[in-house]
């Protein structure tokens, strides 16, 4: 990090100076997708998920580096999301996974953006906006037992047809989201076997769907009867892992690095209490550290007491509640410590490792969480 780094995607000419970032390294990136590709083999296309700024990574650097690779759909959360993108000049097909409002359609045709379909109350805004040409592309997503957005899969047949003989819709795809992939692996078969038996019934009405699929990430690395003819992984493009038993299934790399400088260090005697509410009091004399990073850039105040950071090559535990901007940390153990030494908060240091799987777990949270919850305050330095 230097004072110059630019945050070129969010803010062309805005430059940092607070010593927090996060080292975004696409070529990470790159790799676990093909790490994605090797795995379920060329017969299966690849929707990689980018909503939530790409899980905090950045959507538009993510999805071009996809789109090099060759993925062969990108999908996010919504509209804008989409719209985003191809103001970016990215070409790759999206697909809005979350349901929308009438009102935007229009843009959808506009932008050639697919939207997710379930049920009719779209129908109307689509025929209007088509009347006179173009089409929209569309998924129907179909409830197996997520329980959110989604036609119940015992009703979807007659919806179905009626959205397939619209002649202002183009039906590109079906498909459904596991509740419990990885968790519960009784009910995840449940679901793939809904799923199954509505689309024979499908086929049995000669009606053509061309792309047909289920799997998230634990179910692209582990449920290999759920990719039909196409995968939607997320957490894993990003190198995380959502089971701790996937190390020996598939290899991935963390693309994020969360990192900061110390701003000040005190010599400390015994006895004296630490940030907020005082819930650390010191057992003997150390020297304790302040990092200017804090809730508001996305290290949890569950993290108070608990997390560990990494200087010097060293463990050091954070002491104290973390805070909205600051978080102090136990240094009196680190030889040589000084003001503007580096300290990683998740990503390596010498043969020392902080995972993003392993600060969610303290937090009493998940990966996904932590990760996007990477405040924009903190900016994203990228390696190509
Ligand atoms: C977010 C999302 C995914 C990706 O999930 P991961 O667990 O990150 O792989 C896939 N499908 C849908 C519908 C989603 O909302």
């Amino acid at each position: 990090m230097n004072e110059l780094s630019v945050d070129t995607k969010n803010d062309a000419t805005h430059t940092h100076h607070r010593p927090t970032w996060a080292d975004i390294d696409l070529r990470a990136i790159e790799y676990n997708f093909k790490q994605v590709r090797k795995l379920i083999g060329k017969d299966v296309h690849i929707m990689t998920v980018v909503k939530a700024n790409a899980y905090g990574h950045g959507t538009i650097e993510v999805s071009e580096v996809l789109e090099r690779s060759g993925v062969d759909y990108l999908g996010v959360a919504t509209t804008d999301e989409a719209v985003r993108i191809r103001d970016h000049n990215i070409k790759t097909p999206i697909l809005v996974l979350g349901s929308v409002l009438p009102s935007e359609v229009a843009v959808a045709v506009e932008r050639d953006i697919t939207l997710t379909i379930c049920d009719d109350e779209l129908l109307d805004a689509i025929r209007s906006r088509t009347a006179h040409g173009g089409r929209l592309k569309a998924h129907i997503k179909i409830d197996t037992g997520m329980g959110r957005v989604g036609i119940w899969h015992e009703d979807a047949l007659g919806i179905i047809k009626r959205i397939s003989s619209e002649k202002g819709i183009l039906l590109e795809g079906i498909y459904t989201h596991f509740s419990s992939a990885g968790r519960d692996d009784f009910f995840t078969a449940y679901q793939i076997e809904a799923f199954e038996k509505l689309l024979s019934s499908i086929e049995k009405n000669w009606i053509k769907i061309p792309l047909k699929h289920a799997a998230n990430s634990i179910a692209t690395v582990d449920f290999r009867r759920s990719h039909l003819n196409l995968v939607r992984p997320g957490l894993i493009i990003y190198g995380m892992y959502p089971k701790h038993t996937f190390p020996k299934l598939i290899k991935l790399k963390p693309a994020l690095e969360l990192k900061t400088k110390i701003v000040f260090i005190k010599d400390t005697p015994p006895g004296r209490s630490i940030s907020y509410g005082r819930t650390f009091i010191t057992q003997k004399h150390t020297k304790i550290a302040t990092l200017p990073i804090g809730y508001a850039d996305g290290f949890g105040r569950k993290l108070s007491n608990k997390a560990e950071v990494l200087i010097r090559g060293q463990r050091a535990r954070v002491v104290g509640k973390v805070t909205m901007d600051q978080t102090m940390i136990d240094v009196g153990h680190i030889k040589g410590v000084k003001v503007s030494d580096e300290v990683v908060l998740i990503g390596r240091q010498g043969k020392e490792e902080i995972r993003t799987e392993n600060l969610a777990r303290m937090a009493d949270s998940i990966a996904y969480e932590v990760i996007c919850g990477i405040s924009n305050r903190v900016p994203r330095i990228y390696k190509r």
